[in-house]
C-alpha cells in the first residue's frame, strides 16, 4: 500500500517525523509520522478534538510543534523565521470560516498578499487575481465585499485568494463544514478541479464522496495519533481499527 518508502527526497512535499505537540500539559499530537509526495491528495478525517486542525496548522507554523521534525519542500520548520516565511510562501490554507478581510473587496482580498509578499505590481496582481476568480467562477463578484456574498461564494474567493500566491501545497481545514448543504457542492467542485491540476493537497474533511473521488490516501486520526492510513476504498469499505469503525458508523 505505502509506496512512499522508495520515493526520492526531491519527490517529497512534506515529511513529518516523530512530531509531538503539547498545549500546556495537554499532549495533543503524539509521535506523528507522515510523508506526502508532491502531487498527492490526502484526506484527513477523525473525531472532533483528535488533532486534525492542530496537525495541519503545524505545517505552516500557525502552531508550533515541540518535538520531532517537519520538513516542507526541503525546508526544515525549526522556528527559524526565514524558513517559516519561505514555507508560508509555498503553502496556501483555507479555513472553515473563510477568514476573508471584511473591509476589502473580493479583488483586494486576492491582490493584497501577492503585492505585499511577492512584490507584484497592482496590474499584475489584479490580472492574476481575475484569472483565479474566473477559475472558481466568481470573477463577476470581484468588486463586492465578502459580506455581500453567500458562504459558498466566500469560500471560493478564499480558495482563489490562496491560489493567487501560487502555492505548491494547499491545506484545507473543513472548508465545507460551515456551509449550508446546497453550497457544499460548489466548493467541492472547485477542490476537485484543483486536484486535477496536480496540486499537492491535504484536506481535513468528512466529505466522503470527495475523498473517494480525489484522495490518494485517507489518514484517520484519533486522540492525537494517526491510527490508520489507507486508500479511500480500503478505508471506507474495510476500516481496520474499532475506532475507525465507530467513527465511520457515526458519519455515514
Ligand atoms: P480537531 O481539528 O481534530 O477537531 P484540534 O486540533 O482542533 O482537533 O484540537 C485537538 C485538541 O486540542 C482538542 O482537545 C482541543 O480542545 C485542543 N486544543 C486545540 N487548540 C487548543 C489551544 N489553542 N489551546 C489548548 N488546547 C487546544
Ligand atoms: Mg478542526
Amino acid at each position: 500500500m505505502n509506496t512512499i518508502s522508495n520515493t526520492s527526497p526531491e519527490e517529497i512535499a512534506i515529511s513529518i517525523t516523530d512530531m509531538n505537540k503539547w498545549y500546556g500539559d495537554f499532549h495533543v499530537l503524539k509521535d506523528v509520522n507522515l510523508k506526502v509526495k508532491k502531487g498527492e491528495r490526502i484526506v484527513i478525517c477523525g473525531p472532533s478534538g483528535s488533532g486534525k486542525s492542530t496537525m495541519i496548522r503545524c505545517l505552516n507554523h500557525l502552531e508550533e510543534h515541540q518535538a520531532g521534525d517537519i520538513n516542507v519542500l526541503g525546508t526544515q520548520l525549526n522556528g527559524n523565521l526565514s524558513n517559516i516565511q519561505s514555507i508560508r510562501k509555498d503553502v496556501g490554507m483555507c479555513f472553515q470560516h473563510f477568514n476573508l478581510f471584511p473591509h476589502m473587496t473580493v479583488l483586494d482580498n486576492c491582490t493584497l498578499a501577492p503585492m505585499l509578499v511577492r512584490g507584484l505590481s497592482k496590474v499584475d496582481a489584479e490580472g492574476a487575481a481575475m484569472a483565479y476568480l474566473k477559475k472558481v467562477c466568481i470573477d463577476n463578484q470581484a468588486d463586492k465585499f465578502p459580506g455581500q456574498l453567500s458562504g459558498g461564494q466566500q469560500q471560493r474567493v478564499a480558495i482563489a485568494r490562496s491560489l493567487c500566491m501560487n502555492p505548491s501545497i494547499m491545506l484545507f481545514d473543513e472548508p465545507t463544514s460551515a456551509l449550508d448543504p446546497e453550497m457544499i457542492a460548489e466548493v467541492l467542485d472547485v477542490m476537485v478541479s484543483l486536484a486535477e491540476t496536480g496540486m499537492t493537497m491535504l484536506c481535513v474533511t468528512h466529505e466522503m464522496g470527495f475523498a473517494r473521488k480525489v484522495a490518494d490516501r485517507v489518514i484517520f486520526m484519533d486522540a492525537g495519533q494517526i491510527i490508520e492510513e489507507n486508500s479511500p476504498q480500503a478505508f471506507f469499505d474495510n476500516p481496520q481499527s474499532e475506532r475507525a469503525k465507530t467513527f465511520l458508523s457515526q458519519i455515514l
